[in-house]
């Protein structure tokens, strides 16, 4: 997210018009590497298509979607300055903001300008500012954020015709909307107040972020009173005021029993936002008009500039509401306050106006937004999930992300949109739409069976036969009746029953229920596909090059290989788990693309540059040509590297570097060592505990281990403990939902909760190896007393079972066993450096967070000098160290990790000729001289561009 720091503020400037004003800070963001040369053009460009004036003296420039491509890391810079700057239409400009974003961040920089901005002397204040802090402090909007924030209706939070005979059960289903904590739920059980015509409150401090949830029911007693409703607020402070006003207004009208019956929760949601005055066929009040926002980007400035020039125009007072946001009217002719409202593509406006001309106020209003208020606009996302524009993309444009694998792809694009479904809300015929519904479910769990049936892969037929239970669980089937019984449609009870039961489910705090939640929208589709007739995306069966909002790895296993060129994903970070799979695999993949990849048209021609970390879109032919070029060189490379992959990784003055291979399934062993890998480096022992009901026993893994070791044929094997929890969870070992699970129970912490799986799996290793070669090392290690807990485990069962050769090491991948690499490596045998997490845990960077990907870069110096520490503490004590983290597989990281005294590297099995004939470029004397640079580089940057020197 876009902030603004005291080094982006210049002071007291003095700068002639607006011109040179766009100038200074185009050149200060180029300047600051954030935009490449011809951003200005950009921002003279968007001013000219409307001017960039936010109100109360602040104007905040940004380049046109067409220069979006200049901009290399987002940022923003201001320019103060006191005599103010004349910004057309009459404004002054005494700050001006100068804002680089690739994609849309700084739509929440203007959400929180917008709060600032509700002050009325902030322009004054901003020009008498005398400091950066003085600018910081007004932008912040203080006088705002000292109150609790406004609360709003979430439809997520409301739940109709619970099936309750008790206040106390129904403020039980309230309680788990809420995922209220312990001490929530008690003080929330504790609470109840009748507010008048069944409606009951329940009130208690919010532990965390403040909640209001609305339960109805059919209806029964309490201390004689009648039971209709329940409202939980878990809040602090009186932001949930505007919601008690609201209903309140219900049940002033005398109208409170017929909220609480109301259909569903879109129903209850859309009458308590539009307030119980609302007469008329579609629920509207005369004054009174619905529209749906399709700009792409919602209602930012440059669409809010011109509604609020329109409002403008009439007498009339025009007050707005967001339904989708948080339920409180604004003034329609205030461009921060509509900015302020967070509308985002597919949501409702309700325009309310009052005074004389208010009919043509409102007529010209609604059709203004319609036509996309001077932008294009999308169709309008009635469905359950958001709808994304396909744009027209001018040909040659190059997109910027982050090279997860690297290659080049050459082929069309295949963009898995969501699907977007169109079906009315309600319907007259229950039995009929009850017919319709149960043919629907039929027919799914037919097509679910037929492909299970049809599929070879295990995992996939586990899921899909769990997706066949899913479907026909009575729970869902019975929540769909009772909808259909109050008039919606099939497709609309159908999506309601889903979606409230994969929001029950994703608040279990049970982490592995709660990623059910998935699965039940998964099955919910399939079902609404029938109903509404619309096919989902179908993959091509021709190769293509696969874009997607997010790929799990359980995608990558699924999907077929063979016609998959590229990947290209909005989110991820290149050390995720699917990047992992996409480059073992050898398929080249961009993560962090951000949304507007997704708005690319199937079938397009591409090229995706998995080194360069670009997607080239329609290219000229030209750009295809070289990139042609530039894929038969790489295969040409590969095709010598191949020629040479059993040949030792052998440097220019004689060093040897040990290449292994990492594996995720011993099935691959054979693969591995075809590639030339000297043994395996790192065997990711979870493959044997995942795609099953329950734990492995003895046998099961010592067959599965045995594989390897027969395919391996005495060279040696390096297995890592059990490492899940994180982003790797077990079905038969439920984790508590963490708020941070990379920071939580996984890995060796988690083994140490059930030691009983951690022994039999060495034993099971320990046996299967007999007397070849085994290498045991545990993940996670962070402290001297999980390392004494495995080593002393590992000592018991070896007594028993007695293995020829073996090895005991740590791997090193959170810092604290890098800095206490002396202590450690008087004890182990070896270490075995995991970059991925060590790079996470060291610059606190998620690694799966695309956001981040630029920052989580293994080669920064402080990872680095981590490595150095562990490679001199070991070599101290005679003692080797790997690296098995995907660094390794950097053909730029290579040199320096020779330089550092990497005694050998584990790569993917396709990676693994390819990292043999670079070690063949380099020389151990010119990889020490670049390490000795490298440990004294500023920056990861810095470090790549020293990498350039040594070819
Ligand atoms: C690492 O963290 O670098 C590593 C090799 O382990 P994983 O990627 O499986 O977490
Ligand atoms: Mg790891």
């Amino acid at each position: 997210m876009l902030s603004l720091t005291t080094q982006d503020v210049k002071m007291g400037q003095t700068l002639a018009d607006k011109q040179a004003v766009i100038s200074a800070l185009a050149e200060w963001l180029e300047q600051d590497g954030n935009v490449a040369a011809g951003y200005a053009d950009g921002m003279l460009a968007r001013e000219a298509q409307t001017a960039t004036y936010l109100g109360q003296g602040i104007a905040i420039p940004h380049g046109t979607q067409e220069c979006r491509h200049l901009v290399k890391q987002t940022g923003i810079k201001a320019l103060h300055l006191p005599d103010g700057v004349d910004w057309g239409d009459g404004e002054k400009a005494y700050l001006v903001l100068g804002i680089a974003a690739g994609s849309d961040e700084h739509l929440e920089l203007l959400r929180r300008l917008a709060r600032a901005l509700s002050r009325d002397d902030l322009a004054e204040q901003v020009r008498r500012a005398e400091s950066r802090q003085d600018i910081l402090r007004l932008l912040q909007g203080e006088e705002e954020s000292s109150q609790a924030p406004v609360l709003g209706w979430r439809r997520e939070w409301m739940r109709t015709g619970v099936e309750a005979t008790s206040l106390a059960a129904l403020q039980r289903a309230a309680c788990e909307l809420l995922n209220a904590d312990d001490t929530e739920r008690q003080a929330l059980q504790a609470s109840s107040l009748h507010l008048g015509q069944g409606w009951w409150l329940s009130q208690a401090p919010a532990s965390g972020e403040p909640r209001a949830a609305l339960v109805t029911t059919t209806g029964f007693e309490h201390s004689g009173q009648p039971v209709r409703a329940l409202l939980a607020l878990a809040v602090n402070g009186n932001g949930h005021r505007p919601l008690l006003a609201q209903l309140a207004d219900w049940l002033l009208a005398d109208k409170g029993q017929a909220l609480a019956a109301m259909a569903d929760s879109t129903a209850l949601h859309t009458a308590l936002a539009r307030g119980p005055h609302a007469p008329g066929e579609d629920g509207l009040a005369d004054n009174q008009r619905l529209v749906v926002v399709r700009n792409h980007q919602g209602l930012h400035a440059r669409p809010g500039a011109m509604m609020v020039q329109i409002a403008k125009q009439f007498e009339a007072d025009i007050r707005v509401r967001n339904l989708d946001g948080d339920g409180h009217d604004v003034n329609g002719k205030s461009l921060m306050k509509l900015i302020g409202l967070g509308v985002r593509p597919g949501h409702q406006l309700l325009l309310t106006a009052e005074g004389p001309d208010a009919a043509a106020a409102l007529e010209q209003l609604v059709t203004a937004i319609n036509e996309g208020l001077g932008e294009d606009v999308m169709p309008v996302a009635a469905g359950p999930t958001l709808v994304h524009q396909v744009q027209d993309i001018a040909p040659d444009t190059e997109m910027r992300g982050v090279g997860a694998s690297p290659g080049t792809a050459i082929g069309p694009l295949f963009v898995e949109v969501p699907v977007h479904f169109d079906y009315p809300d309600t319907a007259c015929d229950a039995g009929a739409e009850q017919r319709r519904l149960k043919a629907a479910l039929a027919q799914a769990d037919t097509d679910l069976a037929a492909a299970a049936e049809a599929t070879h892969e295990p995992q996939a037929r586990d899921i899909l036969s769990m997706h066949r239970e899913l479907l026909g669980d009575p729970a869902l089937a019975e929540g769909a009746q009772a909808r259909l019984q109050r008039g919606a449609s099939a497709p609309a009870a159908w999506w309601s029953e889903i979606d409230s039961a994969a929001t029950r489910q994703a608040a279990s705090p049970n982490a592995m229920l709660a990623e059910r939640a998935a699965d039940i929208r998964d099955i919910g589709r399939r079902v609404m596909a029938i109903l509404c007739d619309t096919p989902l995306p179908q993959t091509p069966n021709a190769p293509y090059i696969w874009v997607a909002e997010d790929i799990g790895p359980s995608d990558v296993v699924n999907m077929n290989a063979e016609l998959v060129l590229g990947l290209v994903t909005a989110g991820g970070g290149p050390s995720s788990h699917s990047a992992i799979l996409a480059r073992s695999l050898g398929i080249p993949a961009l993560v962090a693309m951000g949304g507007a990849v997704m708005g690319l048209k199937s079938g397009t021609q591409a090229i995706l540059n998995g080194d360069a970390g670009t997607l080239h879109v329609a290219p000229t032919n030209r750009v295809l040509e070289q990139a042609k070029a530039r894929q038969a060189q790489e295969r040409q490379l590969a095709e010598q590297a191949w020629e040479h992959r059993n040949q030792a990784a052998v440097t220019t003055d004689g060093h040897r570097l040990e290449v292994g291979a990492n594996l995720g399934d011993t099935a691959k062993t054979a693969a591995a060592v075809e590639s030339g890998a000297e043994g395996v480096g790192l065997l990711r022992t979870e493959f044997v505990f995942m795609g099953r009901s329950q734990a492995p026993d003895l046998a099961q893994q010592q067959a599965e281990y045995d594989k390897a070791f027969t395919v391996l044929n005495g060279r040696p094997l390096v297995a890592r403990t059990l490492d899940v929890g994180g982003d790797k969870p077990l079905p038969y070992w439920p984790v508590p939902k963490e708020d941070n699970p990379f920071l939580g129970v996984r890995g060796i912490r988690l083994c140490m909760q059930q030691p009983e799986l951690l022994e039999t799996q060495l034993r099971a290793l320990l046996t299967a190896a007999g007397d070849r070669p085994l290498r045991i090392m545990f993940p996670m290690v962070a402290d001297w007393s999980e390392w004494r807990f495995a080593k002393e485990m590992f000592e018991r069962v070896q007594a028993e079972v007695q293995a020829a050769d073996v090895q005991l090491g740590i791997m090193v991948e959170v810092p604290s066993a890098a800095l206490n690499a002396q202590l450690f490596a008087q004890d182990a045998d070896f270490f075995s450096i995991g970059t991925n997490d060590l790079t996470q845990y060291t610059l606190a960077a998620d690694r799966g967070n695309g956001e981040l990907a630029a920052l989580s870069d293994g080669l920064h110096p402080a990872v680095l000098r981590l490595i150095a520490m562990t490679v001199e503490a070991a070599h101290a004590q005679g003692k080797w160290v790997g690296v098995c983290g995907e660094l390794g597989a950097d053909p730029q990281a290579l040199p320096l990790l020779l330089g550092l005294g990497v005694d050998e590297v584990s790569v993917s099995p396709g990676r693994v000729p390819l990292v043999k004939a670079r070690v063949r470029e380099c020389s151990l004397a010119r990889c020490k001289d670049l390490a000795a640079k490298a440990l004294r580089a500023r920056d990861a940057q810095t470090v790549r561009a020293l990498t350039g020197e040594i070819q």
